[in-house]
């Protein structure tokens, strides 16, 4: 019961990701209908449900589009968790602001990369030319696409993937 389920919204934009349990309740009580199975089926003394992969609200629901949140976490995918000045590929990163803090840099997008233990103590308290160091890339806020939002999720679920592409 714990695998994730694809909600889209009523016109098929993919809006959420919620467990299979409130899944299963939305669709008891009408609020949305099956999409993708693919699951199988969970089976009670009386009854059977399909397990859904992916369900679609019956009435739209209205929200802002939404952003990505400005976290560690974020940042460090945004870099394909790979520091930004010697390239290492690692889940064991830091995050380095460009600007330091104490010259001003600020807590953004633009301002902040990933970087490796090593890298982020080489720089240490000095901007990037003060350094003599290099970024691989200028850092940008991501796009809040509905691919962006749910990439973590589509490896494990391909057939998402046409319902998220687009959006
Ligand atoms: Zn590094």
């Amino acid at each position: 019961m714990s695998e994730p389920v694809l909600v889209l919204n009523a016109n098929f934009e993919p809006i959420h990701v919620c467990s299979m349990h409130r899944a299963i309740g939305l669709i008891m009580k009408e609020k949305a209908s099956l999409v993708l199975n693919g699951r199988g089926e969970i089976r009670t003394v009386s009854r059977s449900f399909p397990r859904p992969s992916i369900i679609r609200l019956s009435k739209m629901v209205k929200r802002p589009r939404p952003e990505v949140r400005l976290t560690k976490r974020e940042i460090l995918r945004r870099d394909n968790y790979t520091c930004q000045y010697c390239g290492t590929h690692s889940i064991y990163l830091t995050v380095d602001h460009i600007k330091p803090r104490h010259l001003g840099g600020v807590h953004s997008w633009e301002n902040l990369v990933a970087a490796c233990p090593a890298c982020n103590y080489r720089k240490g308290g000095r901007t990037v030319e003060q350094a003599s160091m290099r970024l691989l890339r200028i850092p940008t806020c991501p796009p809040a696409t509905a691919s962006y939002f749910f990439g973590r999720h589509l490896g494990c679920n391909t057939e998402w993937l046409p319902f998220v592409e687009g959006w």
